[in-house]
């Protein structure tokens, strides 16, 4: 294991006796545990656990927490991701004993409060988008696809549409898109772009026909790109009897500004852990919820939150829901999170998010035209792409520029994706980041550009800086080792 170098792991530094607490001695008399634990569950030996005084735990995790890059230490443009600032008021909401300890079986009578924030975080998810209802439960964007796939299904089935049994994706789709499909027994059609990164209708007309169940748009697209013409797709579509999926991790551009209902779509995932804060590096707690059109609601997951006679209930009487897609409550602590975060910005500051997220984006995008191709040139959203094909012929493509932003500091952008773009880089500034941080990093990265004309080696063998050097990604794919 060659992550540890200088730090060696808690047990090396184990020693004999060395304690980070003092829990007394136990009171409880052995014969008496050796009579309520049955034989076969009790240790014969002592546990094999690190001894180590306090401070050197502390200092040990503390330096541990210092190597990680993360939105609170670094600038984090990872496009498609929207890794904006978590306010640390939501933590604090988060936390409270009332939300922080709910027993997953409580009963819907104790749990009055934790009921009417997911009823409202609902009814504030159905106001920005003009839909008629939703469900918080699914655990991530992918599992809200998945979701929504579900009750197309069912949607069709119940119609007596069953066989429609394919789903269209356009080429510049995030690849939890095609695999969301699969897991629902669709089959998927590509859709391609045309230069202008928008869908091409004739390629849509060409595949649309009676099988087609649904088509999924991420609006603005993963080339923060806004789809101009959605309204005139969800025609097309609806008039062949296919339904419009927004696959909405991108909602962070036009949040506030439009909705999506009166885009024509029919059902849409957030990503709440996006879009509306939730610490998410490192693969955390997100959720995913779904937010339907009239037509659709009957067939949302169980329990629905319903109010009757003024109380909070969990409603599991639904003869065409699609069942149950997660446990409990859903991610509960996510729901805090966003209920707190459009609490405290409010209607016109989620609307100023979005612009705000825009206008980085936009600011970003003109500066680093210089040192990189811009194969979209149009205003983006959110997010954009440039491409480092100029930069890979001299050796230096997108991989070894984003592991050279390490040395500088950062957090490296998305690469390679969407895969139509050659040596993407694909940028997502957020709104929570100021025009020093922009400048900054625009600076660096042309710095890096000229840095591949003059000192490729350098830039090739990023990052210089790091505990651990380039590491063997696709040795750590093929043959991970989870211990050591
Ligand atoms: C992040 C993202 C997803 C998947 O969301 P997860 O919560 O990671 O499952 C889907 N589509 C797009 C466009 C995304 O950016």
């Amino acid at each position: 294991m060659t992550a540890t170098h200088d730090m060696p792991m808690l047990n090396e530094i184990s020693s004999e006796g060395r304690r980070a607490s003092d829990l007394g001695t136990s009171d409880v008399p052995d014969v008496a545990l050796s009579q309520m634990i049955p034989a076969r569950f009790l240790r014969n030996e002592k546990a094999k656990l690190p001894e180590i005084a306090e401070l050197a735990v502390v200092r040990h995790f503390t330096r541990l927490s210092r190597r990680n890059g993360g939105i609170d230490n670094v600038f984090y443009p990872l496009g498609s991701c929207t890794m904006k600032y978590n306010p640390r008021v939501n933590e604090y909401v988060a936390a409270m004993n009332g939300f922080a300890n709910i027993h997953p079986l409580a009963r819907d009578e104790d749990i009055q409060g934790a009921l009417e924030l997911m009823s409202a975080l609902e009814s504030y998810l159905c106001e920005l988008t003009g839909f008629s209802a939703c469900s918080l439960q699914p655990a991530a964007g992918a599992q809200g696809e998945m979701t929504a796939l579900l009750v197309i299904k069912a949607y069709m089935q119940d119609k007596g549409h069953g066989h429609r049994n394919v789903v269209l994706i356009p080429d510049s789709a995030h690849g939890t898109n095609p695999a969301s499909c699969t897991a629902c027994g669709f089959k998927t059609r590509e859709v391609k772009s045309n230069g202008k990164g928008m869908i091409d209708l004739d390629d849509l007309r060409a595949k649309l026909d009676g099988d087609v169940a649904a088509m999924m748009i991420t609006n603005p697209n993963t080339l923060g790109i806004f789809e101009a013409n959605i309204r005139k797709i969800a025609d097309i579509l609806h008039e062949s009897g296919a339904q419009l999926y927004m696959d909405g991790a991108n909602f962070n551009a036009i949040m506030g500004v439009i909705r999506t209902r009166d885009m024509g779509v029919d059902v849409q995932h957030f990503n709440l852990h996006k879009t509306f804060s939730t610490p998410h590096g490192g693969g955390g707690p997100g959720a995913g919820p779904i937010a339907v059109a009239q037509h659709l609601s009957e067939f949302l997951p169980i329990p629905r939150i319903e109010k009757r006679e003024g109380k909070f209930v969990r409603n599991y009487d639904k003869p065409k829901t699609v069942g149950r897609v997660r446990a409990f409550f859903g991610n509960f602590g996510v729901f805090v999170r966003a209920y707190t975060y459009i609490r405290s910005l409010g209607k016109s500051g989620l609307r100023r998010v979005a612009e705000m997220a825009v206008l980085n984006a936009r600011y970003l995008h003109k500066k680093l035209g210089s040192a990189f191709e811009t194969p979209y040139t149009a205003p983006c959203m959110h997010e954009f792409v440039v491409s480092a094909e100029k930069q890979s012929k001299k050796g230096c493509g997108a991989t070894p520029i984003a592991k050279r932003l390490i040395d500088y500091g950062y957090h490296p952008p998305t690469t390679h994706f969407p895969l139509i773009v050659h040596d993407a880089l694909m940028i997502e500034p957020t709104e929570t980041e100021n025009r020093e941080t922009l400048d900054g990093f625009a600076n660096d990265l042309c710095r890096i550009a000229a840095e591949i004309e003059e000192t490729p080696d350098v830039v090739r063998s990023a990052p210089q800086t790091t505990v651990v050097r380039k590491l063997d990604e696709v040795g750590a794919t093929r043959s991970p080792k989870f211990r050591w």
